[in-house]
């Protein structure tokens, strides 16, 4: 139900890491109803993810007890559940790959069913009820084939296949530094910083620590690193989204 994404650059935001910037930006978006919370962030290890039935406190509590490695690139998700319900498995993110990939999202995907059965048949495991799950994997799975190892092409593609209503972001290991993010009927938002990079599914989820903003439309496709965004349709055909700059007191 809410979305932040952030990278930012070890050097230009001291001040604060991926796990500080997307749990402020949660705290923001809690206002929207939610019923489990998660977030995942990327070093060069790897990605690391945890995720929690209940409050945003729940997964603030467990993260102060054990903490996710320091890192500026991450993503966080507060979830309403639709498909399957709201326990630690089916709270996002999902990983898919090996664990190397983390995707959060927020809707509906419509042909969940048709893709799941595919993707079992491949041999593809589930570990939860979700729609979301299946949208990971068809990325994950993408992303070993037709996108080669180009998370950017991959979301295109896996996009495509995918009906309904979403705002998709997924970070992967062999990709630190960088959150790919998709949109269809539901509302996304990039944050400009200086430095670094933020996604929002409003402009609450970053709204501390920037007020230029971008709306994206409909069927774009998204890449942030720190001191770059790229926007493109399904096709990878660039595209622009609407820049304004929020003015209103937080
Ligand atoms: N349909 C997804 C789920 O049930 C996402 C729900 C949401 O927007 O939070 O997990």
């Amino acid at each position: 139900c809410g979305i932040v994404g952030y990278v930012g650059n070890p050097e230009r935001t001291a001040s604060h890491g991926a796990l500080e910037v997307i749990i402020e930006g949660l705290r923001r978006l809690e206002y929207r109803g939610y019923d489990s919370a998660g977030i995942a962030v990327v070093t060069g290890d790897g990605v690391d993810s945890r995720k929690k039935a209940g409050k945003l406190a729940n997964l603030i509590a467990n993260l102060e007890e054990d903490p996710l490695p320091q890192s500026v690139t991450g993503i966080g998700h507060t979830r309403w559940a639709t498909h399957g319900g709201p326990t630690d498995l089916n709270a996002h993110p999902h990983k898919a790959d090996n664990g190397n990939l983390a995707l959060i999202h927020n809707g509906i995907i419509e042909n969940f069913a048709e893709l799941k059965a595919l993707l079992l048949s491949e041999g593809v495991e589930f570990l939860s009820d979700t729609d979301t799950e299946v949208a990971a994997a068809l990325l994950g799975s993408v992303y070993r084939g037709a996108g080669q190892g180009d998370l950017t092409r991959s979301m295109e593609l896996t996009a495509r296949q995918l009906e309904g209503a979403f705002t998709l972001l997924a970070v992967h290991a062999d990709h630190p530094g960088v959150v790919v993010a998709a949109r269809r009927n539901s509302p996304l938002v990039l944050g400009l910083g200086d430095g670094e990079n933020f996604l929002g599914s409003d402009v609450s989820g970053f709204i501390d620590f920037t007020r230029r903003a971008v709306e994206l439309g409909q069927d774009q496709i998204v890449t942030i690193t720190p001191e770059n965004h790229s926007i493109t349709d399904f096709f990878g055909n660039p595209a622009e989204g609407k820049e304004f700059s929020v003015d209103w007191d937080a």
